[in-house]
């Protein structure tokens, strides 16, 4: 499996950069997880939007799901230019009606509602989510392949879930939007000692911190992290590639 960070920054992205966006690829399959603001243009360093095989999203705020209407013009253009185009699957939640109903957009793009409790295949990606602490329903999702695990927290708050959620995983791609100092809890953030904490308790194989604050300076969150966590950290950044 092969993870690349699109886009990582929390909220909005960063000038020239993209809010939440990562491209699983395993066998050939691509699958784009999130679709924040500037993936589809981020994205295009890497796949044309109509090589992607599918998209699952954690939730509807804009930070994850901004780029899907241009997503769906691009195939309809790419279509309409001669490309093969099929219609992309876009899995969602279904806890929205009306966010859900915009994944379908003509033949282009077709939304799949996931069901939290069951698990789901996707191509060679065996997914199981989890419920996130979030102020909109949210899920995080373990998503394996080959014997290999890589969960995504999606953003949440801290919760003692998702020890057992990410237990052993070889990637935790954890939200990290707040420093130590602050806490996330009512904003449905954890903060870089949780994220630590975390993967210390999942024995983890390795910890990425994303959703990204956009103030301070944020080598300090792995340096916090790593007062908690004794595996190896980093710092999500624009095309970090990372395969297990
Ligand atoms: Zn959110």
């Amino acid at each position: 499996m092969k993870l690349t960070v699109i886009g990582h920054w929390g909220g909005y992205p960063s000038k020239n950069e993209a809010s939440s966006g990562y491209l699983l690829e395993h066998d050939g399959f691509q699958l784009l997880v999130d679709c924040g603001s500037g993936v589809l243009a981020k994205m295009q360093n890497i796949i044309g939007p109509e090589n992607l095989d599918a998209v699952i999203l954690s939730h509807y705020h804009p930070d994850h799901i901004a780029d899907i209407g241009v997503l769906q013009h691009a195939r309809l253009i790419q279509g309409l230019l001669g490309k093969d185009v099929p219609t992309l699957p876009i899995y969602g939640h279904d806890e929205n009606r009306e966010e859900f109903r915009r994944l379908s957009y003509k033949e282009i793009t077709k939304g799949i509602a996931y069901h939290p409790a069951k698990h789901l295949m996707i191509g060679p990606f065996q997914i199981t989510f989890l419920q996130t602490n979030h102020p909109v329903p949210c899920y995080a999702m373990r998503i394996e392949a080959n014997g290999k695990a890589i969960v995504y927290t999606a953003d949440s708050a801290y919760k003692e879930e998702f020890i057992e959620f990410a237990k052993n995983a070889d990637v935790l791609l954890c939200e990290c939007n707040f420093y130590g100092s602050q806490n996330g809890k009512k904003a449905g953030h954890m903060n870089s000692f949780e994220a630590g904490r975390l993967a210390q308790k999942a024995t983890v194989s390795q910890l990425i911190l994303t959703h990204l604050p956009h103030y301070g300076q944020i080598s300090e969150l792995v340096h916090e992290a790593s007062s908690e966590y004794t595996g190896i950290i980093k710092l999500a950044e624009e095309f970090l590639t990372i395969a297990v």
